[in-house]
């Protein structure tokens, strides 16, 4: 079966493709879609974001709809960047342009006061029914300069709690193990197997 995810994130993408084609789902994202509407991601919270994405396209495509939003909360920067992760250092910073000034911002403070976390909010939108939610969240603390060659994003910044690895030094399976995504969609895969049998 089909599912949306409402992302045009190729990092994200990958991630979910992973953790749902071995249930049978093939995950079709924004850049899939031949038309979509026009999102607005201006909420105060990831779960106000992740229901803003996964609605409007639930909508339009009459259709179950999976969305994300997701970010890096930093203790020392007031919970900062936080649902503005993905436009920190301006519109179309790249994830280099983020992690440059996340480290300028965090300059001079010391490795205990850099703890972070990364925070992820999925919304499943059943168009008819109604929608399951669910927050997951994995804590750590950044780095002061970047470690590791995989993921995306603030990963090569970011020490994973216990494992002493950044999110970028982890292989795919092992950063869905622990991560944010990956323990948000655990928590939806009840729904998503009764999805993917035809029984919601
Ligand atoms: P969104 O697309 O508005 O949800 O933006 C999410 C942003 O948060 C991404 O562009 C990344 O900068 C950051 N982010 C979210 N999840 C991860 C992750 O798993 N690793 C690294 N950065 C992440």
């Amino acid at each position: 079966m089909n599912l949306v995810v409402a992302t045009a994130n190729v990092g994200k993408l990958r991630e979910f493709r992973r953790m749902l084609e071995p249930l049978g789902f093939e995950v079709l994202g924004l850049a899939d879609l031949a038309d979509r509407p026009e999102i607005r991601e201006d909420g105060d919270t990831f779960l106000d974001n992740a229901r803003a994405k996964a609605w409007p396209l639930a909508r339009s495509l009459g259709g179950p709809v999976l969305a994300d939003d997701s970010g890096l909360v930093v203790d020392a920067l007031g919970g900062a960047p936080g649902v503005r992760s993905a436009r920190y250092a301006g519109p179309d910073a790249t994830d280099s342009d983020n992690n440059r000034k996340l480290l300028a911002e965090l300059a001079g403070v010391p490795a205990e006061r850099r703890t972070a976390a990364f925070v992820c909010a999925l919304v499943l939108a059943v168009p008819g029914l109604g929608e399951v939610a669910a927050e997951g969240r994995v804590e750590g603390r950044i780095l002061d300069r970047p470690r590791g060659e995989g993921g995306f994003g603030y990963d090569p910044l970011f020490l994973v709690g216990d494992l002493e690895r950044t999110a970028a030094e982890l292989d795919p399976d092992t950063k869905n193990r622990v991560s944010h995504r990956g323990r948000a969609l655990r928590l939806l895969l009840p729904v998503l197997r009764d999805l993917g049998r035809g029984a919601l």
